[in-house]
């Protein structure tokens, strides 16, 4: 059967692009005869507070959306990304990273699909003993995937299947995750990250198509190659188009702030959005 999600980061309130996905994730799993989800992304927990969470809620069921219930909330589920973690760590294929954001910025000139500095890899010459000693000394640390290391375990080319929407077609497309270098899993103030989080609960859940906005595509490289060392299976993806104010494009920056919320002081119905969204 047919699993799809929508996972808002309540760390503000919904706006258009957030209703569009959640619509098309919800229509989509109904035009499949599946399941259709709600997974509540808050590992940031400075950002992510209760008020964005419970509004997040109140305005989908207000656009007449309904999911199945227990909502999984990544903020209770710390365990499942310590033990995705902890396999990674076996497998060596991590490594403690004590590096300041300024220190990486400042050796490091090529970037990476989300325009931060590819990690030049200074801890990953450390010994053994600077490590320990590090650590005992509680030195914050976060946690890196050794890419090249991970790569190497796969001969094969690593792709993934994109589906088309409304015709449900699929194609593979070429996976290059080596683009993102020894990118961050587990961070130093927080005991995961979204890349890892991400894959282990769309397989904990059984997801089976992801759809979400196009600038979560270059992301799916590294989530595919994550799920691959895990011994996940990956779900089928489509990134649609973002909206234009989320592409920074024109449209009036009024628009450009109005949340869900704002829309309906204002009097807007769901209908009207849902029209307005082509739904
Ligand atoms: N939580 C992410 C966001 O709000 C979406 C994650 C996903 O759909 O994979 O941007």
């Amino acid at each position: 059967m047919a699993i799809l999600r929508f996972a808002p980061s309540p760390n503000g309130y919904l706006h258009l692009g957030h209703a569009y996905c959640a619509l098309l994730n919800a229509a989509t799993a109904k035009h499949l005869n599946g399941r259709f989800l709600l997974r509540i992304e808050d590992i940031d927990t400075t950002r992510c507070i209760p008020a964005y969470h419970d509004a997040c809620l109140e305005d989908l069921a207000w656009l007449g959306l309904s999911w199945e219930e227990p909502v999984r909330i990544q903020s209770q589920h710390w365990d499942d990304y310590h033990s995705a973690l902890t396999r990674l760590q076996q497998m060596q294929l991590v490594y403690p990273c004590f590096c300041t954001r300024r220190e990486i910025g400042s050796v490091s000139s090529q970037l990476d699909p989300e325009g931060a500095p590819i990690y030049p890899g200074t801890c990953k010459h450390r010994t053994a003993q600077d490590i320990a000693q590090r650590m005992q000394r509680s030195e914050p640390h976060a946690w890196r995937l050794d890419m090249q290391k991970a790569l190497s375990l796969h001969t094969g080319a690593l792709s993934y299947i994109r589906f088309l929407l409304p015709s449900m077609e699929q194609e593979q497309v070429a996976a290059t995750p080596a683009r993102w270098g020894d990118v961050i899993l587990v961070r130093k103030e927080t005991p995961t990250s979204y890349h890892l989080s991400v894959v282990v609960d769309d397989a904990l859940q059984n997801v089976t198509h992801v759809i979400r906005g196009q600038d979560l595509e270059s992301a799916t490289d590294l989530h595919v190659l994550l799920m691959r060392l895990l011994g996940l299976d990956a779900p089928l993806y489509h990134h649609h188009k973002l909206l234009a104010y989320e592409q920074g494009e024109k449209l009036s920056k009024s628009k450009k702030s109005k949340s869900l919320r704002d829309m309906r002081a204002e009097g807007v119905s769901p209908d009207e959005i849902k029209k307005q969204l082509g739904f």
